[in-house]
């Protein structure tokens, strides 16, 4: 089957350990106020590209992937599944490190079908990106437009499995960088026995002229950026929170 695909990065540093092919799904549910990729928004757009299609591309720049990888990103990749499974198929049978960077909103504990797919494809995941925009639930529909329940249930379905998680959080100013709600973050975080590392990104505002491409407007119009200062600062008072409950 094909997936829909809305950009491949060749040597991606960011998502994942060493140098990594990261593959851009379009597709995501979600509607984050801060969103730098509205245009991964919409599903079955983009190209379609095959699983052996990527996978070629990947052999062709093998060397560089030597302790990196394979990450899917979006978008929120977890809206293909059934793609994932075939793609993550081949490069296990590769040998490839395979990495899936996702908000964990499409998690659906409650639908043993939509489990055991998911499942599935855990078991063929080296590593997990979960991006947790918002430890709060009610704020968490303020900034994404959902509830964070389905995130908080994958994020301990992980933890049960055993899988390794970065846990990654954005910091925008004014919605996600309060002190108490970075050291709820922390003790939620810490409440989970297989996170190996927690990266807080400050807010950017590079998005912003896709939206003006798209004709939408943007919703944090004149909202500075955060600094790597303001996110070193926040990831301290995560960590301290993190020990503290340990
Ligand atoms: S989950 Fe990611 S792609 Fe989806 S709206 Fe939020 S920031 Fe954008």
């Amino acid at each position: 089957m094909d997936g829909y695909i809305h950009s491949i990065e060749s040597f991606g540093t960011v998502d994942g350990p060493g140098v990594r092919m990261v593959i851009f799904l379009q597709g995501c549910p979600m509607r984050c106020l801060y969103c730098h990729n509205p245009d991964t928004w919409e599903p079955a757009q983009g190209a379609k590209m095959s699983a052996e299609d990527i996978l070629r591309q990947y052999d062709r720049n093998r060397a560089f992937y030597a302790h990196g990888g394979l990450t899917v990103t979006g978008g929120e990749p977890l809206l293909q599944t059934d793609f994932l499974l075939e793609l993550f198929a081949l490069a296990k049978e590769r040998g490839i490190h395979t990495c899936i960077d996702t908000s964990g909103i499409t998690f659906a504990a409650s639908d043993p079908a939509c489990r055991e797919k998911l499942d599935r494809l855990l078991q063929m995941t080296d590593l997990v990106l979960l991006d947790i925009k918002h430890a709060d639930s009610a704020c968490h529909k303020k900034l994404t437009g959902h509830d964070n329940a389905p995130v908080l249930a994958f994020a301990r379905h992980l933890a049960e499995r055993q899988l390794p998680v970065w846990i990654r959080h954005v910091l925008v100013p004014g919605y996600t960088d309060g002190e108490e709600h970075l050291r709820t973050l922390g003790r939620l975080i810490a409440s989970l026995s297989n996170v190996k590392a927690i990266d807080v990104l400050p807010y950017h505002t590079m998005g912003v002229a896709k939206y003006e491409t798209l004709g939408l407007s943007y919703p944090l119009s004149g909202l500075d950026a955060a600094t790597a200062a303001d996110a070193a600062r926040a990831k301290q008072i995560i960590l301290a929170a993190f020990r503290e409950s340990r």
